[in-house]
């Protein structure tokens, strides 16, 4: 093996190393990554309006691994939306009251 051969052979390694290594802070990065606002993945719309879709488990699972597969409005694709932490309520109206209060609103409006 030439010089030269030699050289395109280490920059070929390097290439390959570089790509897993930034595979690895990719993965590392949506680990690590803090819940924020409800934004799209797709085009970064912020809490866009989403058509909620059923569920591929049957709908049935722990509460703590609940996902809520959406649609989105404003691109029309699939989002798979994580809770970070959990209000509960017993009925339809404690839960718009706790969203009302959670926007800065007074509930029973
Ligand atoms: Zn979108």
């Amino acid at each position: 093996m030439d010089v030269l051969e030699q050289l395109v052979s280490a920059v070929e390694r390097n290439a390959v190393a570089t790509e897993k290594m930034l595979a690895i802070a990719e993965q590392e990065q949506i680990i690590m990554q803090e819940p924020g606002p409800p934004v799209c993945p797709h085009c970064g719309k912020l809490d866009p309006v989403v058509t909620e879709l059923p569920g591929e488990a049957g709908g049935s699972g722990k509460l703590s691994d609940f996902v809520v597969r959406c649609e989105t409005h404003c691109c029309n694709r699939v989002v798979f939306a994580i809770p970070n932490g959990w209000d509960t309520a017993v009925s339809q109206e404690l839960a718009e009251d706790i969203l009302k209060i959670k926007k800065g609103g007074n509930p029973g409006e």
